[in-house]
């Protein structure tokens, strides 16, 4: 489909962007910053365009808020027509138009072994087959259970629940519940789901109280939500020191990949798991994104750092709905039925997504991983060389195998340095991207994920669209 350059891209309606609040439960925030790029996009062109997932757009708006289920899918920090996805395999995806791309996005992260992978679909096949929801205890749970115990040492016991968010939700109550203590510590830029107590990231004093991000999250259900600087234990130190035994966890993203990758300074999770110990707080590791995906342990395998809790999702349920809570076996017996901590699902542990994840786990070798490492690897260089080419000011930051591009040239290692990056550029090169089929997140503040599928064909594909995405970040203004 091939169009005049001069077709303009959809800007976003500011108004609605305004309203629907920055947070964005494809993991992420709409970044209020980034609504400068509206007028940036008047200007920008691309040659095709795509009229099925437009008119699927167009239905879609009329039955569901926005169009979309997870608010980042709608493309509004980079305006354009999302493109509905109809069919996936290995490191590609194929649209509604019949266009198909290289995948740096990945299901935000869960397909690490690439589209329909045979395994992971043989699992599902063989599962469903038997039948989809018993509404009573299975086999697939306990080995999926005992897949991620043995895996990850600090997890004595765990709980399987359905997404990401009732993870950090329970664990949280948990830490609660188990402490007696009512407040809790989390870290501005860091996402742990659309948790009410946990949309608040306002605020850059240094021990500011969460205000929340969004209506329909009053006060009191944030007020308990300490927001503080990430990668600053001073700040921690000082809310420690302020709220004296009232405060039950610290949560952190393991390795933040929510605000772009922003890896934790060396020093800063064990300084974390310290300052817990000393003042009788839990200290809450969410590896719902990095869990399973940057190496067989997760973040765990890389710092080493011990949790009380931690949080998984995403890589474990190998493209389904499952994720899990656990750790320490003495704070997860406070878990009802053993404990007073109460917390449920009807379709925890699902038998079609136990053997989905449990499929997908057991692939993932050390050669799996030495095969996501050496993609993300390939096509790291390749962007840094061509932005270069181009003199583009950027840094690209990775935590293992994730990793996203700041265009910026100063190190970003916390919110308020990712949101100074000139993100109108980013808007250029996606669209850029877009057009020489590869598919990035759309949006500055997110993580690139591969898979071990992302061979030689794929990372070649990359490397084409680079050079016109790089000159179209380079001639990018900001509007
Ligand atoms: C994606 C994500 C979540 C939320 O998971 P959902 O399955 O989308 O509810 C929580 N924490 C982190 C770190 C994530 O990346």
């Amino acid at each position: 489909m091939t169009r005049s350059s001069s077709q303009r891209l959809p800007p976003p309606d500011r108004e609605e962007n305004a309203r629907a609040g920055p947070f964005c439960p494809d993991g992420r925030e709409e970044h209020r910053d980034q609504e400068s790029v509206s007028v940036t996009m008047d200007r920008v062109s691309y040659s095709y365009d795509a009229p099925v997932s437009q008119t699927l757009f167009d239905r879609a708006a009329s039955v569901t808020p926005g169009g979309v289920n997870s608010p980042v899918r709608a493309f509004r920090a980079v305006g354009g027509t999302p493109r509905f996805m109809v069919s996936g395999t290995g490191p590609y995806l194929t649209d509604a138009d019949g266009r198909q791309y290289v995948d740096l996005v990945c299901s935000w992260g869960p397909v690490i072994l690439g589209h329909a992978h045979p395994a992971v679909v043989e699992a599902v096949r063989e599962a469903v087959g038997h039948g989809t929801s018993f509404g009573t205890p299975g086999v697939g749970e306990v080995e999926l259970a005992e897949e991620i115990v043995a895996r990850v040492p600090p997890v004595e016991q765990v709980r399987l629940v359905s997404s990401g968010t009732e993870a950090t939700m329970s664990a949280i109550r948990l830490a609660r519940g188990f402490t007696g203590r009512a407040k809790i510590v989390k870290f501005a830029g860091c996402y742990h789901g659309h948790v009410d107590a946990l949309l608040a990231s306002a605020g850059s004093g240094v021990a500011t109280f969460g205000l929340p991000d969004t209506p329909g999250v009053t006060g009191a259900q944030a007020g308990d939500t300490l927001v503080l600087p990430y990668n600053d234990l001073d700040s921690v130190r000082a809310a420690f020191a302020a709220h004296p035994g009232e405060i039950a966890c610290v949560i952190t993203e393991a390795s933040p990949g929510n605000m772009g990758v922003v890896p934790p300074e060396e020093g800063f999770n064990a300084g974390l798991k310290e300052l817990c110990a000393e003042h009788g707080a839990l200290f809450v590791s969410d590896e719902v994104m990095t869990g399973f995906r940057v190496g067989r342990q997760g973040w765990f395998g890389i710092d080493g750092v011990v949790p009380d809790l931690m949080t998984f999702g995403k890589v474990m349920g190998g493209g389904f709905p499952a994720a899990a809570f656990g750790g320490r076996a003495d704070v997860m017996a406070h878990l009802a039925p053993a404990g007073p901590v109460y917390q449920a699902g009807t379709l925890s542990g699902n038998p079609v997504a136990t053997a989905a994840g449990l499929a997908q786990l057991r692939h993932l070798d050390d050669a799996a991983y030495a095969a996501v490492d050496t993609a993300a690897d390939r096509v790291r260089s390749l962007v840094t060389e061509a932005l270069a080419k181009e003199g583009v000011a950027h840094r690209v930051q990775s935590a293992g195998n994730m990793f996203s591009v700041f265009f910026t040239d100063r190190e970003v290692t916390d919110y308020d340095a990712a949101r100074s990056q000139e993100a109108f550029r980013f808007t250029a090169f996606f669209h850029a991207m877009l057009e020489g089929g590869v598919y990035l997140p759309p949006s500055a503040f997110e993580s690139w994920f591969v898979s071990a599928a992302h061979d030689d064909r794929a990372v070649e594909r990359i490397a084409e669209a680079l050079p016109a995405a790089s000159r179209a970040a380079a001639e990018a203004t900001e509007g």
